[in-house]
């Protein structure tokens, strides 16, 4: 980038990504526009004003956008918008927030992606080095945007949780540690329906990369086994697995993780770890080796892991009522997290599913709830995709429309020794807000009962 003070942008889209950016544009005396193809909130035009910049709103006006010298795209837009297509065949140079926040910091950064465990390895990770004395925030998909986290602030470690969609837009952006979780497919309506295309988009996070660089990634995810093999880039690596050994990273070992790599070899058993089941053993094992590469000692490490509480919505228990615990995964909104919440269940299940169905395939489960669900609650206002695939996997199976009706019959049809499992593999915009509003509900749905239980015994 040429001097701030000769530069421009225009920003498109007035969300977190697009007002951060303003933010860290102005601060720096970058000449800032903003477009919203919808209406902006009046106390956000406000914000706008009062950093001296202009908008528009409810139109994206092409021969005012190419007057700046480059173009800054909120990860909602997608590259199809005839916007986007219009900048490009003008030239327009177009990047993500993520990459234009990344110039004005030398911070370490640590970028983690994958289809399912970002916010929890992102904030495990923010945590254990925190707890170590680093002067350390989070930021991009979860939490404030990477450019409003610069605006107020000088970190030397940003942990950012990165989604296919900010990745989609980096050119030069290089994260000296890269968090490789998983790829199974998600979104695949912003990739031409194509797991290759999804896997470009996360690879671009290490396509920068170099020597002296980590990259940390899951070897048992046969996807990304197969391109590490074939990437020619020079990262050291250090991958993590469930599965087999491994001579540079972690590894899963009769109830132990092992860490095993240049710096460190420790042994942490199993039940020393805040978060369970198989995923989170992933997640774990990949947080503690961005740690011991941060100089991270062992002893913080697990002082850390002992205080740690993950986000809501992701596999928490809501309570028990007549001791049948209600387990509230609602950010599950994929096969491949329900995989590991079933994978994870000790005890037959009551499972609650279903709402917006992003073209589920559901062969990865189908033994699991052959073997484990006892009962499906579907909740959603179209559930013939789950009723054709389970109509014959399950003891029995009702429809229902709403958080209450869902939670009073699993407490009809809940067995004693089983548990409640709200664990969706689907969006959540038919019934609900979002998945956040989902899980809010289910949890005050459990509380309402269990109070109402209380009541009856006293
Ligand atoms: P993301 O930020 O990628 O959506 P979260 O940490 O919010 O990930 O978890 C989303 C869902 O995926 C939750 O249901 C959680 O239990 C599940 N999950 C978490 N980590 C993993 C993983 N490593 N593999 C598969 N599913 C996971």
């Amino acid at each position: 980038m040429k001097d701030p003070k000769n530069h421009s942008i225009a920003i498109l889209g007035s969300g977190e990504s697009g007002m951060g950016a303003l933010r860290l544009a102005t601060k720096h005396g970058i000449r800032a526009f903003l477009s919203d193809s919808k209406t902006i909130p009046v106390h956000k035009q406000r914000i706008i004003e009062s950093l001296g910049a202009r908008f528009e709103e409810n139109v994206h006006t092409l021969d005012e956008l190419v007057k700046y010298d480059e173009i800054i795209k909120s990860p909602g837009i997608p590259d199809t918008a005839t916007v986007i297509v219009e900048l490009k065949k003008a030239g327009k140079a177009i990047v993500s927030e993520i990459e234009f926040a990344s110039r004005f910091t030398n911070a370490k950064i640590i970028g983690i992606t994958g289809s399912n465990g970002k916010t929890t390895t992102t904030l495990l990770t923010t945590h254990i080095l925190k707890g170590a004395g680093l002067k350390v925030a989070s930021a991009g998909n979860v939490g404030n945007s990477f450019s409003d986290l610069l605006v107020d602030s000088d970190p030397e470690v940003v942990v950012l949780e990165l989604s296919s969609f900010q990745l989609d837009g980096i050119a030069d952006f290089r994260p000296d540690i890269a968090v490789m979780l998983n790829i199974t497919p998600d979104h695949l309506d912003r990739y031409n329906y194509n797991m290759d295309e999804y896997a470009d988009a996360k690879w671009r996070l290490v396509k920068n990369m170099s020597e002296g660089s980590h990259f940390i990634f899951n070897k048992d995810d046969q996807m990304i086994a197969d391109r590490v093999e074939r990437d020619t880039a020079k990262y050291t690596k250090l991958d993590f697995t469930t599965r087999t050994k491994t001579s540079n990273g972690a590894y899963f070992l009769e109830g132990y993780l092992i860490f095993d790599c240049e710096k460190i070899i420790q042994i942490v058993p199993i039940e020393d770890l805040p978060l369970l089941g198989r995923h989170n053993q992933y997640n774990q094992m990949a947080a503690i080796l961005a740690a011991i590469h941060l100089e991270v000692s062992f002893g913080d490490i697990m002082k850390a892991l002992t205080s740690f509480k993950n986000a809501p919505h992701r596999m928490e228990l809501a309570g028990y009522v007549n001791d049948i615990p209600y387990i509230n995964d609602s950010k599950a909104t994929n096969v491949d997290a329900v995989y590991y919440a079933l994978d994870a269940m000790t005890r037959p299940v009551v499972w609650i599913a279903g709402g917006v169905n992003k073209g589920n395939d559901y062969d990865q489960i189908k033994n699991l709830v052959i073997n484990k669900v006892n009962t499906l609650i579907c909740m959603g206002l179209d559930n013939a995709h789950l009723i054709d695939e389970f109509k014959n996997d399950v003891n029995q199976l009702i429809e229902v429309r709403s958080a209450e009706e869902a939670v009073a019959r699993a407490n009809d049809l809940a067995q004693p020794g089983e548990v409640v499992l709200l664990s969706p593999a689907c969006a959540s915009f038919d019934l609900f807000n979002n998945y956040e509003h989902r899980g809010d509900q289910f949890k005050s749905e459990v509380e309402k009962l269990k109070q109402s239980k209380e009541s009856i015994k006293a």
